[in-house]
């Protein structure tokens, strides 16, 4: 069966019609039928069914429980969440159970959303396509050979599964529009600092930001609204829009908007097949009255340069906390201190978080900083500044996602370049910080696209009205 919107599931929860407890449950049944597609790492039923016992009582008091109440969601493993572990899915963080919980949970929680299960992703975040998960792979829900893209690859496929309504993925560089372009669902990245990173497992601390995948653009301005704005916990958040993110007049959007096909997203690596749907998209844009021109931004082409200069850096410093004595795993039988740091991280960290702690430090180290970490921070502003100065003359830009529909399982793992390489049209917008969404947009060979649109920092709300318009025009 499939979900209605959330905003009709909370509807139906608050007048009596269904209950908390009975969305839990299905949800859970749906995590059950879809097993084969290894999706999700653990169900923190007791704590979900508690929850919704509590919920349903409120209700029958006559309380009004929240905007999301009786709502079932997945996260990402890498957001701590009570009732069971979070593991970042490393062997790292097999057995940890989290102290407290993130302030995105939290602040779902208040308006009566119900975490009913835990999702797979590339260990730590660190990947495209959920191989590099200590425990498994993924599999696409459009094709089983296939990976989901990742790093949020069990997110994006349980909600393509309709396992639940929507499901939170963190988004570094692409992690969350990949996932979604490859599994057929809306990803949509905010603003850096729109969403309180506290409580989830740092990767890239200057890119690191939450997101959410739904099925539809109004899914995911709702679920948007509940969890942005300034938190405490963490000083990088910024205030939300004062008219918050739920959308109102699409239509008018589209015909006035101004918006740049960023010409180095449609240069050659793009799949023919992949060209056609966003060409399609563009034309439908303009028949809508949109003012569509190529713009080029041409430092962009140097943006996965940066990110995988800047990302392994802060990779290599968040990751230096798991050392083996505090928390997380804690080798046996070590002859001294030293060699208890040495084998609890030879043992608990993977191939890819050990690659990127080598590279972090190795640009980080002072004989390399000058030639790589301060140069690629330089780059860093000219892309910056490259989008600011777009924005003068664009409301938007677009382009594909992904230059490839989802790609077999195994076939990138033995390189990791070319597995680097399926970011190259994600991480400028993570490296300036800039809101992104990807939007469903068609299909070739059988698979899903994304179209990707980008907006300047701190238009989500603008972001969000002109992809529901788009939306609309499907
Ligand atoms: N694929 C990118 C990487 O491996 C992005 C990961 C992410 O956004 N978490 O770094």
């Amino acid at each position: 069966m499939s979900w209605p919107s959330i905003d009709e599931i909370a509807a139906s929860v608050q007048s009596g019609q269904t209950s908390a407890e009975g969305n839990v449950k299905q949800a859970l049944q749906e995590v059950e039928k879809h097993k084969d597609f290894a999706a999700i790492i653990s169900v923190p039923m007791e704590r979900a069914l508690k929850r919704a016992e509590e919920i349903d009582g409120r209700i029958k008091q006559g309380e009004r429980v929240g905007r999301l109440a009786g709502v079932p969601f997945i996260a990402k493993d890498n957001f701590l969440t009570f009732g069971g572990r979070t593991t970042a899915a490393s062997n790292m963080l097999k057995e940890f159970e989290a102290p407290y919980q993130a302030t995105a949970i939290e602040k779902l929680e208040l308006e009566g959303a119900i975490c009913v299960a835990k999702a797979n992703l590339d260990a730590w975040a660190h990947g495209s396509s959920t191989e590099n998960s200590d425990f498994f792979t993924t599999k696409n829900p459009h094709d089983k050979t296939r990976v989901p893209g990742g790093s949020s690859g069990g997110s994006a496929a349980a909600v393509a599964l309709d396992i639940v309504p929507f499901a939170l993925g963190t988004d570094t560089g692409g992690s969350v529009r990949l996932p979604a372009s490859f599994c057929g669902v809306v990803g949509y990245k905010p603003t850096y600092g729109l969403i309180s990173r506290s409580g989830i497992v740092a990767m890239a601390s200057s890119t690191d930001v939450v997101g959410p995948l739904t099925r539809n653009i109004a899914d995911a301005a709702l679920v948007m609204d509940v969890m942005s704005g300034k938190d405490a916990m963490d000083s990088t958040t910024i205030e939300k829009d004062s008219n918050g993110y739920e959308i109102r007049n699409p239509k008018s959007e589209i015909r006035k908007a101004k918006i740049g096909v960023i010409k180095e997203y449609m240069g050659e690596g793009l799949e023919p097949g992949v060209r056609t749907v966003i060409d399609q998209a563009i034309k439908k844009l303009e028949k809508a009255g949109a003012n569509i021109s190529e713009v080029s931004l041409p430092s962009l082409s140097l943006a996965l340069a940066v990110y995988y200069i800047v990302c392994p850096a802060e990779v290599s410093s968040n990751l230096a906390r798991y050392d083996g004595q505090r928390y997380g795993h804690t080798a046996r039988e070590t002859k001294n201190l030293e060699d208890s740091y040495f084998l609890s991280r030879q043992q608990g960290f993977g191939t890819e978080a050990k690659r990127r702690i080598m590279i972090g430090t190795h640009v980080l180290s002072s004989g390399y900083y000058d030639a790589y970490y301060k140069k690629a921070q330089k780059v860093r502003t000219k892309i910056i500044n490259e989008f600011a100065k777009a924005f003068q003359l664009y409301d938007f830009l677009l382009g594909p996602t992904a230059p490839t529909v989802a790609f077999k399982i195994g076939a990138k793992t033995g390189n990791p370049l070319q597995m680097y390489l399926s970011d190259i049209l994600l991480v400028a917008a993570n490296v300036s910080g800039n809101p992104a969404i990807s939007i469903p947009a068609g299909q070739s060979q059988g698979l899903p696209v994304g179209l990707q649109i980008i907006a300047p920092q701190r238009a989500d709300k603008q972001l969000l009205e002109i992809a529901k318009a788009f939306e609309e025009l499907n």
